[in-house]
């Protein structure tokens, strides 16, 4: 209420009559405005009052009350009775409803409540001439709680010459405000100037509460204090003044928070409204690490100004950094290595062999030093740059390739040479091709002397294709010092370190060495294409030479060594027993517990191995058995052989340790996926198994155990070939094993001429692989069920073979059966057998044809040839006599109870029966 916009009388109710007066007068900015007055100072006893109308509440709990007003100076007015006051007193009186009257509430001080006495701060003595100068003053007094829908207020005078000029009426309240992220809502002041009321905030629209609760509280006087807890705007939102709003086009904000919405960096934009990120331009990229607020960047251009220096086999290269580096910091570079032979080969990518320095990939300098090429050989290297983003780019690497033709070289030293054994005047010796035979390796020349005498040199040459021979015609008990050097075209390469060797047992012996007989030995090859001598007179030195294939590697059987150990010091790398942790036992091994594990090498990466130990109280034999299986794969290098880490003989247990194949052996594997695998899948399985005895067979290296519990598979289900050890052949000693069924040949899996006369060969494995591929084909079922050995000899020695398992394309079953040819030059050679798998595995259609329906595969579920029923007298003992008896009763209940059905038996029938063989059910049906 605020009496100054009155535009009419204020119409006030007044008691008594003779008190206050409405006047119109005049506010000090001249306007005119609706007072009061009163000035009855000369008549003693005064009590005037007068009262506002009826003024609303509207929810407030503290009302203010401003009055405006002068008061006249009593001691200016002359003759002024001792009753003049210069005060008043304010009222108020609530009520529910506006029924005062000129009566009531009675003028007096109860039931009106005194808020307080009033009094000028200034009051006026003089009235100028006009009468219209007021010295005005103004004071505020408030009154709560009030409760009631509206009240009075009255204004009581008793005894002052005074004017109320103006009275203004209000309440505070706390306005509607967005602060700290949230709304808060218009909020009124307590009843006590001091009371504090408390006001819930709510996030703006898209604001994210961080702290809560979220308040504010509204103080007496209208203000907003203490704020407690917050929220923020959420990524893609900014605060604005209308609350919360999403970023512009343009405009990013990649979390939640306060801070305003970003401009996109460069090379970026946004999509929508509201981008809790830029998206890159095309061919603009960012790593996971790159910050938003980083501008997109690109892929480097290629590498310049290429120099390549050569010195025979090495190379320099040395290039200027990219001209563009795509906008970051962290070009790196790699260097490609091709090497192109012929035209026709086109380029292929450089061994392991070659060397890089300080590194191949991820150089951070611009220059690289290439060793280890092979001599006379064109490469093409590309330098490529690299950054962080190169492997999102569709273009990326830009790389300069540079063409440098390596120069001629001698091959690299023979490392390895050995003695494989001796006889008191001989010595056998083989040693491995230089690593970089830099060329066609023409022959090796081999120098021996006595240690104690320098005489007379002799050279022999002679062209062979081996690096193993036996040095005859030494002096017992004389120590003779060996080196091996290899030459090609090029020249000779440095000879080996000095292998001392001390020959026989001392005996009265030749002084002068006359006649030096090389002969030579495991040869597969035993071509002489050339053999020349020459002998020169000079001090005590022997040479010989011997060709070799280039890259040719044969297996060299432990047991030829004189010392085995020997053996296993040469192709097993002896580990620290400190680098192997074992974890947990997994298998017994013939030997002793096989264990998983981990290998941590110098320098090398923590890897899982498993530990093949050997039990403790072993004899020195068995202690040499067990490590020629080390021996043995330790010459292998193939991704289809198990590998060998090493071994561990200085310490106890002994241990060959070999990398870790996670899902164990293939035979039991396959049994516990029965059925889990596609066609392809399963031919990928034995193309891999064959892949490895292709190269076994190359070697020279006939397995004679080749079956799936001997083939381990890791977690990519690649399958390895593993189990060399040898002992359980040599062991046996039997004087007639053509028919031997006990435990040393593994019958079921051998070809008919290795269990008749001892025949392991090639072509032997070749059996055994079959028999995998049908073990493949059935998921791990056993080579002919429960039949006996001595049954299943005499089935094949009969031309039964097994059937097609079940589901199994023909065309492997074919092959299957040319792996069981009886005459062992029919069968194929693993060569043969991985492109057919190869072609298969190719072309998935040739897959698809399965055993057709034909009246020549009966019953006699091996048999290839028409069953002889001749012998029996009835169908039960035909059954019984081909280990199907438990299908007797099936048989009678379908009604096959006369040779005559029997013989006319459908295809679908035999593979019924062979499938409820082959899965081990029970035949209901
Ligand atoms: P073995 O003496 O080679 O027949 O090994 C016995 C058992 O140990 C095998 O049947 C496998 O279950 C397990 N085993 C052998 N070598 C490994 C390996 N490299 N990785 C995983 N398990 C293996």
């Amino acid at each position: 209420m605020d009496s100054t916009t009155a535009t009419a009388e204020l119409g006030w109710t007044t008691y008594p009559s003779q008190g206050w007066e409405e006047v119109s007068g005049y506010d000090e900015n001249m306007n005119t405005i609706r007072t009061y007055q009163v000035c009855n100072i000369f008549n003693s006893s005064q009590n005037n009052w007068v009262r506002t109308k009826y003024i609303r509440r509207r929810g407030a709990q503290r009302i203010h009350v401003q009055m405006k007003f002068s008061v006249r100076d009593c001691s200016s007015i002359p003759n002024v009775p001792g009753s003049c006051k210069e005060t008043f007193n304010l009222y108020f009186f609530e009520s529910d409803l506006d029924k005062a009257t000129k009566l009531y509430p009675p003028w007096m001080e109860n039931p009106w409540v005194k808020v307080d006495t009033i009094a000028a701060d200034e009051s006026f003595s003089q009235v100028d001439l006009g009468g219209r100068i007021m010295k005005i003053n103004s004071e505020v007094r408030s009154f709560g709680p009030v409760s009631h829908n509206g009240f009075y207020l009255a204004f009581q005078d008793y005894g002052a010459c005074m004017s109320l000029i103006a009275v203004r009426v209000f309440y505070r309240k706390c306005p509607h405000i967005i602060q700290n992220g949230a709304v808060f809502p218009e909020t009124l002041s307590g009843a006590e100037s001091t009371s504090l009321v408390a006001a819930r905030g709510v996030c703006v629209p898209n604001g994210e509460e961080v702290d809560v609760p979220i308040k504010l509280y509204c103080n007496g006087d209208g203000e907003w204090m203490v704020p407690i807890g917050r929220c923020m705007c959420k990524a893609g939102y900014e605060l604005s003044r209308t609350g919360e709003g999403s970023c512009v086009t343009g405009f990013f904000k990649a979390a939640q928070g306060d801070h305003k919405c970003l401009q996109c960096p460069i090379n970026s934009r946004t999509t929508s409204e509201g981008a809790t990120n830029c998206v890159c331009r095309n061919g603009y990229y960012r790593t996971e690490s790159d910050p938003p607020q980083m501008p997109c960047t690109t892929v480097p251009s290629a590498p310049q100004n290429v120099i390549s220096i050569v010195n025979e086999t090495s190379l320099i290269l040395e290039w200027s950094s990219p001209k563009e580096s795509g906008g970051r910091e962290d070009v790196v570079y790699n260097i490609i290595c091709k090497s192109c032979g012929s035209r026709r080969s086109g380029c292929t990518r450089c061994g392991d062999n070659v060397q890089f320095i300080p590194r191949q990939l991820g150089l951070t300098n611009t220059r690289v030093h290439i060793s280890d090429l092979m001599a006379h050989t064109q490469y093409t290297f590309e330098i490529q740059a690299v950054n962080g983003v190169s492997d999102q780019s569709p273009y990326s690497p830009q790389y300069t390739s540079v063409n440098i033709t390596t120069n001629q070289a001698a091959p690299s030293i023979v490392s390895i040479i050995h003695q494989v054994s001796r006889t008191p005047n001989s010595i056998t010796l083989s040693w491995s091709q230089p690593d970089q035979p830099n060329g066609v390796i023409l022959d090796y020349e081999l120098q021996y002397y006595e240690k104690v005498h320098q005489c007379q040199l002799i050279e022999f040459i002679s062209i062979h294709q081996t690096n193993t021979a036996v040095i005859r015609v030494l002096r017992p008990g004389t120590i003779y010092v060996f080196q091996v050097r290899a030459r090609t075209v090029a020249g000779f390469g440095r000879f080996s370190e000095k292998l001392p060797l001390i020959i026989g047992s001392s005996a009265a012996g030749v002084v002068f060495i006359i006649a030096i007989t090389v002969v030579i030995i495991k040869s597969s090859f035993p071509v002489f294409s050339r053999f020349s001598f020459y002998m020169y007179i000079c001090c005590c030195f022997f040479y010989f030479s011997v060709e070799v294939s280039p890259g040719m590697k044969i297996y060299i059987d432990p047991f030829t060594y004189e010392d085995p150990n020997e053996a296993v010091r040469e192709f097993a790398k002896e580990i620290d027993i400190s680098c192997v942790k074992i974890e947990q036992v997994i298998g017994a091994g013939e030997f002793g517990e096989v264990c998983s594990g981990n290998l941590r090498q110098p320098g090398k990466r923590e890897i899982l191995v498993a530990i093949k130990t050997l039990k403790a109280g072993y004899t020195e034999r068995q202690r040499r058995d067990f490590l020629s299986e080390a021996s043995i794969m330790g010459q292998f290098d193939h991704p289809n052989i198990i590998h060998l880490e090493g071994v561990v003989t200085k310490s106890s247990p002994v241990m060959i340790i070999t990398e870790f194949m996670e899902n164990g052996s293939l035979d039991s594997f396959l049994r516990q996926n029965d059925g889990q695998f596609t066609v392809i899948q399963l031919v990928g399985m034995l193309r891999g198994i064959a892949a490895g005895m292709k190269y076994l067979c190359d070697m020279n290296y006939v397995h004679r155990d080749l079956a799936a519990r001997n083939i381990l598979v890791n977690s990519n289900l690649v399958c390895k070939v593993s189990d060399f050890g040898l002992s359980r052949f040599l062991e046996e000693d039997t004087s007639d094993p053509t028919y031997t069924s006990g435990g040393k040949i593994p019958i079921r899996w051998t070809a008919p001429e290795a269990i008749q006369y001892r025949k392991f060969t090639s072509s032997s494995d070749c059996w055994s692989y079959g028999i995998v591929m049908w073990e493949v084909m059935s998921y791990g079922e056993r080579p002919y069920w429960d039949m006996s050995n001595q049954d299943v000899i005499n089935a094949i020695e009969q031309d039964y073979r097994l059937p097609p398992p079940m589901d199994c394309p023909s065309a492997l079953h074919q092959l299957m059966l040319d792996c069981w040819q009886k005459d062992r030059n029919n069968r194929p050679k693993f060569s043969q057998i991985v492109s057919t798998l190869d072609k298969m595995i190719r072309n998935p259609n040739s897959l698809k044809a399965m055993t057709p329906l034909s009246s020549s595969v009966h019953l006699a579920l091996l048999d290839r040839s028409t069953p002889d029923f001749s012998s029996f007298s009835t169908v039960n003992e035909w059954l019984d006599a081909i280990k199907m008896g438990q299908y007797k009763e099936n048989f009678t209940s379908e009604g096959f109870t006369s040779f005559d059905v029997v013989s006319q038996m459908t295809m679908e029938y035999v593979r019924y029966f062979s499938y409820i063989k082959n899965r081990g059910l029970t035949c209901t049906h």
